[in-house]
């Protein structure tokens, strides 16, 4: 379509007429000069030169205006010197209103942020702080004042120095805020902006406490429940070992109290190594695990169970060991590989593997069972979840086998990782860190 629009504006107009008017008054003057003088080249010659000094004069005005960041307004001059400072002063002025915006919005911003609950910090990509919120001031201490500073001379919480070295920032860190102090934070950094960190550290002392009391209550009932179950299963057993002294009738039931006092023995069992693991001073017995010849004792105890039903192959294809905790690792392998013979039919085959790859050291189980549908997944390693619970009760489960193997793989900064088709077979892999990797020469044979 025809554009309408007039290439210059009125005020454009003006100032190019006022510059023509100037022009011909200069001409007109050139002329009266001349015919009064006849000096006809000097008068043009010296009308020449006042419209160039004029010009020069605007033009060295104007680049002094630009290098004084003077923005006071200025009278501009008739002509086109006139457009020229008025263009410069309407673009500076509209700099200087979305300057302040600008101002306002990051003020609007940082007092939303100063009012969130949890703690703020911004901090560069060499972890120096920017700002801080005022619930970082107020929860931490941290004042304007720590502005610059890089944040592990502030937050010095082991937990928190491991975290922002380890560099990996997926998940959140906890810690308390001080050896001393019962308050728990939890600390997450989230990239933002362009080589801007955000630190967000939460306050979840409640949440803490109330998982804390959970967890020992499930600890003391066990504990509790344990001695008296030890009794009566030891009774159920001693009736069982004398089938002459009771009456034919009650050798079914007292069979079936048995099968279910063990599984409660395993529940409660289960309950408790589940309680133990996540209680803090776990990590004492961190050492070196010669995971060889765990699995070489595993692979024996595994064709014990499988009763030869299954085609088991153990390949151990590095010698390194990990650096962590034994009892806890061989129940996580002890784990996968029972779970693998219990959910494969017989005939199935089950391979185990230990293997470095670049970024982890992996062990893996690998079934031709009867698998699990992708909506299970996610929710394996829940306390109690089962897909099907009267095949996980048949065969001796508990529910609590996956919960355990990931608390456990959680203490050794490990992944449970998981695939799975139905009816075509599972593979569960630990991708242990390969900072916990033991050369074999430092693993106890
Ligand atoms: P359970 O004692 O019931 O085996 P787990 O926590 O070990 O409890 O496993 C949770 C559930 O995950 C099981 O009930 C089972 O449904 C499913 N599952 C675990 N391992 C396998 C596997 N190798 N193949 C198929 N399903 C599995």
């Amino acid at each position: 379509m025809l554009s309408l629009k007039p290439m210059l504006s009125l005020e454009q107009s003006t100032r190019l007429f006022e510059e023509l008017v100037g022009l011909a008054s200069l001409i007109i003057l050139a002329i009266i000069f001349g015919f009064s003088t006849h000096l006809w080249a000097l008068s043009f010659l010296l009308a020449f030169a006042i419209y160039i000094v004029r010009n020069l004069y605007y033009f060295w005005r104007f680049v002094s205006l630009i290098r004084s960041h003077d923005t006071r307004p200025i009278r501009a001059p008739f002509g086109i010197w006139g457009e020229v400072y008025d263009a410069y002063f309407e673009k500076l002025y509209q700099d200087k209103r979305h300057i302040k915006r600008l101002r306002s919005e990051t003020k609007q911003v940082q007092q939303a942020m100063d009012l969130l609950p949890d703690m703020h910090i911004s901090l560069t990509r060499k972890f120096r702080i920017e700002w801080v919120n005022q619930s970082a001031e107020k929860l931490l201490g941290l004042r304007q004042a720590d502005v610059g500073q890089n944040v592990t001379n502030l937050l010095r919480q082991p937990e928190m120095l491991a975290y922002l070295e380890s560099g990996d920032f997926d998940e959140t860190v906890e810690f308390y805020v001080s050896p001393e102090s019962t308050r728990r934070l939890s600390a997450q950094i989230v990239p933002y902006f362009e080589r801007h960190y955000l630190l967000i550290i939460r306050d979840i002392t409640d949440a803490h406490n109330l998982s804390q009391i959970r967890r020992d209550f499930v600890a003391n009932a066990s504990h509790e429940l344990r001695t008296p179950l030890t009794v009566l299963n030891g009774y159920i057993e001693l009736m069982l070992d004398a089938p002459d002294s009771i009456p034919k009738v009650w050798q079914a039931p007292l069979n079936q109290m048995h099968a279910q006092s063990l599984r409660m023995q395993n529940i409660i069992g289960d309950l408790l190594t589940l309680s133990s693991i996540e209680s803090d001073n776990l990590n004492v017995n961190a050492g070196p695990v010669n995971v060889r010849a765990m699995l070489t004792k595993l692979e024996q105890d595994a064709v014990q169970l499988s009763e030869a039903k299954h085609k088991i192959e153990f390949s151990i294809e590095t010698d390194l060991g990990l650096m962590g905790m034994g009892e806890p690792l061989r129940s996580v392998f002890t784990n996968l590989v029972s779970n693998a013979i219990r959910y494969t039919p017989p005939g199935g085959r089950i391979n185990v593997r230990w293997f470095k790859t670049d970024q982890a050291l992996v062990y893996e189980v690998k079934d031709t069972g009867i698998g699990i549908a992708r909506e299970h997944i996610p929710r394996l390693t829940e306390r109690f979840y089962r897909i099907d619970t009267a095949r996980s009760r048949s065969t001796g489960g508990t529910g609590l086998g996956l919960a355990i193997v990931k608390h456990i793989l959680e203490r050794h900064r490990a992944k449970l990782v998981v695939q799975s088709r139905l009816k075509v077979g599972s593979t569960f892999r630990c991708e242990f860190p390969l900072s916990l990797a033991l050369p074999a020469a430092e693993v106890e044979a």
